[in-house]
């Protein structure tokens, strides 16, 4: 292995293991200058690089270094010449203490893949919060990790981003390493287990890294859509596949839909991610949603109140990760103010700011499709009538005039002949309201929303 070779696959490791601004920060313009039998020597841009990696990352690197080559026992960091102006500038004026954070904000604690493994001890079964949009594929994991090789396999889970996937998968793989020591686990990436399949072809050595492969007794796979089109990765993905089934190893897949959907697949490869198990993973509904936002809230040692949960809980509805992203937003604005809480139009604020760009909609779109899919005339939503199959679609209109528009009180009582401001504050409300105890309300809702931003 030559030296761009081995920091390249310390790189992989590392940036599985830390946040990408981290990983940016301190991994970037790094590399192996220099090595001798025992000994490692990695250039830094910057004293404070150099400093930083030999203080905190140090463990990690070594760690990882001798997983790819056990010859490795001491490691040196410099600071690289292209580097040196930008060095004795420092030393004419000390570079700035390192910030004082804590290790968890500075993703210390993230810190804990294998390098064997490459499993991140970070994602437990213990700390995936389960709801009914996932206890299917919970519970097969459940299984898999009860009767490793002999009941689902393959175990296939699908679902979109952001819900636990690879999650899921690595504490499949923690849950067995720690229930049996001495099982063999791997968890790849499809990625990079692709990118390891195609040099193995190119160097003719398939059979050793098929060999290589069959070693383990779990093979975890991530993302195995991405195989997708790769003729010769999937001709020898499926001969890998058959001696690893063959020999009664367990092999979970995650996907980001089933495998039907996935373009430009093998038949062959298809019926063997058919032959185990599926299970999909949804979008969580809203009970699960504020549960998850509770528990992470607690794992962050942080509170908010309830209404604030509530509304987050509402307001995102694609995935845990963007609940997470949602909650730490709110967080970090509670925190400027923490004499009193952050009200509803504050906290309306941050998420919209937070959430992805929506497409730009028209009033007139918003209420047009609202009026069409409850199947009522437009114009008799401006009159005054108070009649139920009327007022229950003014008032998802006046909601997505302020949620999806953005639209001000004022502007939306007007647009609805001319009502008082506290009209339309009061259908936002109500709808609010509505929407935490009534899936079918939700449904409606997001219904209506995949049709105004072309969702399928
Ligand atoms: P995917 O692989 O499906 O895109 P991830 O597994 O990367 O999603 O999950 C995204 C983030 O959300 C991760 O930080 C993960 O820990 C967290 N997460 C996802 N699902 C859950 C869950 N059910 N319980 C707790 N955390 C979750
Ligand atoms: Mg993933």
């Amino acid at each position: 292995m030559d030296n761009n070779e081995l920091w390249g696959g310390v790189l992989r490791e590392i940036e599985l293991a830390v946040s990408k601004a981290n990983f940016v920060t301190w991994f970037n313009n790094t590399s192996i200058v220099d090595r001798s039998a025992y000994s490692v020597t990695i250039a830094t841009p910057n004293p404070f690089v150099k400093e930083w990696l030999e203080y905190k990352y140090h463990k990690h690197i070594m760690k990882s270094l001798r997983g790819l080559d056990p010859d490795v026992r001491t490691v040196e960091y410099v600071i690289s010449s292209a580097s040196v102006m930008g060095a004795k500038t420092a030393l004419a004026k000390p570079p700035a203490a390192p910030p004082a954070e804590t290790e968890e904000q500075l993703g210390f604690t993230e810190f804990a893949v294998d390098p064997q493994t490459n499993l991140n001890s970070r994602y437990t079964l213990n700390n995936l919060i389960v709801g009914s949009f996932n206890e299917l594929a919970y519970a097969a994991a459940l299984a898999v990790v009860k009767n490793v090789g002999t009941l689902y396999n393959p175990l296939f889970i699908y679902g979109g981003v952001g819900l636990g996937k690879t999650h899921l998968l690595h504490a499949v793989g923690n849950e067995i390493k720690q229930q049996r020591p001495t099982t063999r686990i791997k968890y790849v990436s499809s990625e990079l287990f692709t990118s390891e399949l195609v040099s193995s072809i190119q160097n003719n050595e398939t059979e050793g890294f098929k060999e290589r492969y069959r070693q383990n007794d779990v093979l975890l796979i991530d993302d195995i859509q991405f195989i997708s089109g790769k003729v010769k990765t999937q001709e020898e993905f499926f001969h890998t596949f058959n001696a690893l089934h063959g020999a009664n190893k367990q092999v979970v897949f995650s996907s980001d839909g089933p495998p039907k959907s996935i373009q430009h697949l093998e038949d062959r490869l298809r019926s063997r991610f058919e032959g185990g198990m599926i299970v999909d993973i949804n979008e969580p509904e809203y009970e699960s949603r504020l549960a998850i936002l509770k528990t992470k809230l607690a794992e962050k040692k942080q509170q908010l109140n309830q209404e604030i949960l509530e509304q987050i809980a509402a307001y995102v509805e694609s995935n845990v990760r963007e609940l997470e992203g949602a909650l730490n937003a709110v967080v970090a604005h509670q925190a400027h103010s923490p004499q009193r809480a952050l009200n509803q139009n504050e906290v309306r604020e941050i998420l919209a700011k937070n959430s992805a760009p929506k497409r730009s909609l028209t009033a007139t779109q918003i209420i047009k499709t609202v009026a069409e899919f409850y199947d009522v005339n437009e114009k008799v939503l401006f009159e005054k009538t108070r009649r139920k199959d009327i007022v229950k679609p003014r008032q998802i209109c006046m909601f997505l005039l302020r949620e999806d528009f953005n639209g001000s009180y004022p502007y939306i009582g007007q647009k609805f002949g001319g009502r008082d401001h506290t009209t339309a504050l009061h259908a936002y409300e109500k709808i609010l309201n509505n929407l935490k105890n009534s899936e079918q309300l939700a449904g409606e809702i997001k219904q209506i929303r995949n049709i105004l931003y072309k969702r399928h």
